[in-house]
């Protein structure tokens, strides 16, 4: 995500660095790079000047040029403008106080990912314990309404059997009262898309509006359209007053102009990013994080909730119950490993970790780690349990044939057991400390 946009900052930043002493000039010559920064990557004109205008004013307005570290200023100052710009301090969450069912409608253009972000707002509602009710509401493309049935069906989520060739507006008043008679808190209405903004649509969706009065009024555009998208939320903002927005297409290579130009042109928060096609890349948005992100400096937070997201309590018990009984051993490991793995791929994750993502890039390449995690697990899986719960017994003819049955060499073999044999001492002095101990090791 971004990645352009980092690498830029990055350089920017590194040259400032470099300077020692700041001058007010070399304030402005950084700021002058910024703004290339910005316009490159298609953010609005006059957003990127009263984004550096008030950079510069913060910078050299105080005592920053005269601190310690005067570099490290100017970038924090950078940050927290960047979330300023995308909306800090909005309330991101969805306002679904209201007597249910509450109807969240979503709308946007064809293919910016309506449907399927409809699926995915119902899974985390679903995780949020409530219970929604999909409503297809496009009746111009019949496969839309099989699209969301289809994604219903996968996710165990109910939809409204909307029939081709039903009125929009009363397909969505049907579904009130169904969701009423059934108990759906919930009504997530997929509304019909076109290629562009015409006028017939938007009577329509002005007439779903006025008859279902929606709380949250979505509106989903996709970040690779950059300030296209932009102009159409404010478009649609002029006919439906919506609440917010949901940018899709953020795992692609989108440059940022959509994300950073949307919430200052149009006032309206971004609240929720789509991270990929699967059902579970919803996100909600988090300005501050995003800033913080954008400029490589990695969002633990966000991968704490992944985390927490992904892993089932149940799971974790038992594998606490496991760790406790037999110890950190190869078997324990992978079990670990494969938790790690259900919250995305390794690259997302090692860019969450601040400072991370840069040192894997000097490392050489991003795949590394998601090609070391298979190789080390086929390592793992080519071990007789008894292997897997004693590595000591595993001599140098046991390595051969482990080396030979997951298509290894068997240096690689060895680099596991050594790098395990660190991790499970490491463990044990850990766990000899206790929580106290682990704080102090922490530096806190
Ligand atoms: P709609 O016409 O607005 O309903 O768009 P769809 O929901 O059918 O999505 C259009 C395409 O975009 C599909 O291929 C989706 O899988 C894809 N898509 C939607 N959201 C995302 C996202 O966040 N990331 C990526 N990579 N693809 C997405």
């Amino acid at each position: 995500m971004f990645d352009n946009l980092t690498d830029k900052f990055d350089a920017v930043f590194k040259k400032l660095s470099g300077k020692g002493r700041l001058t007010e000039s070399h304030v402005d010559e950084a700021m002058r790079e910024v703004r290339l920064v910005l316009l490159e990557a298609d953010v609005n004109f006059k957003v990127v000047k009263d984004f550096v205008a008030a950079v510069r004013e913060r910078a050299v307005g105080t005592d920053v040029l005269k601190s310690l570290t005067p570099a490290q200023q100017v970038i924090k100052i950078v940050r927290d403008e960047l979330g300023r710009l995308m909306g800090e301090g909005d309330n991101a969450a969805l306002d679904l106080a209201a007597q249910p069912p509450v109807p969240i409608m979503l709308c946007g253009l064809q293919g910016a990912g309506k449907t399927t972000t409809c699926g995915k707002l119902a899974l985390q509602l679903r995780r949020d314990k409530r219970d929604p009710l999909l409503v297809p509401a496009d009746i111009y493309r019949p496969a839309a309404i099989e699209q969301l049935k289809t994604l219903g069906r996968q996710l165990g989520v109910a939809v409204f059997d909307t029939q081709p060739g039903d009125d929009p507006v009363s397909i969505c008043e049907q579904a009130r009262e169904f969701a009423r008679l059934n108990g759906h808190d919930t009504l997530i209405l997929d509304t019909a898309g076109r290629l562009h903004i015409d006028s017939e649509l938007m009577d329509e969706l002005g007439r779903i509006n006025d008859a279902l009065q929606p709380r949250e009024i979505l509106f989903v555009a996709d970040a690779m359209t950059g300030q296209d998208a932009v102009n159409v939320v404010k478009s649609f903002d002029e006919k439906l007053d919506i609440t917010g927005v949901v940018l899709t297409k953020l795992d692609g290579d989108a440059r940022g102009g959509a994300a950073l130009s949307v919430r200052a042109v149009t006032g309206k928060p971004i609240k929720f990013v789509g991270m990929g096609e699967k059902m579970d890349a919803l996100e909600v948005f988090h300005p501050d994080r995003m800033a913080q992100r954008i400029l490589g400096m990695g969002d633990v937070l966000s991968l704490i909730e992944k985390a927490e997201a992904a892993i089932d309590k149940d799971d974790a018990a038992r594998m606490e119950k496991k760790m406790r009984k037999e110890g950190f051993t190869l078997e324990t490991f992978r079990d670990q490993l494969q938790m790690v793995k259900k919250m995305g791929s390794m690259e997302s994750l090692m860019k969450m970790i601040p400072g991370a993502g840069k040192a894997m890039k000097k490392a050489g390449g991003m795949q590394l780690p998601d090609k070391e995690l298979k190789r080390i697990e086929a390592i793992i899986g080519s071990m007789t349990p008894a292997e897997r719960n004693n590595h000591k017994m595993i001599n140098g003819s046991r390595r051969l044939r482990i080396a030979k049955g997951s298509g290894t060499r068997i240096q690689d073999v060895n680099q596991l057991l050594k790098r395990f044999t660190e991790a499970q001492k490491m463990m044990k002095k850990m766990q000899k400390m206790g929580p106290k101990g682990l704080k102090g090791l922490m530096g806190g």
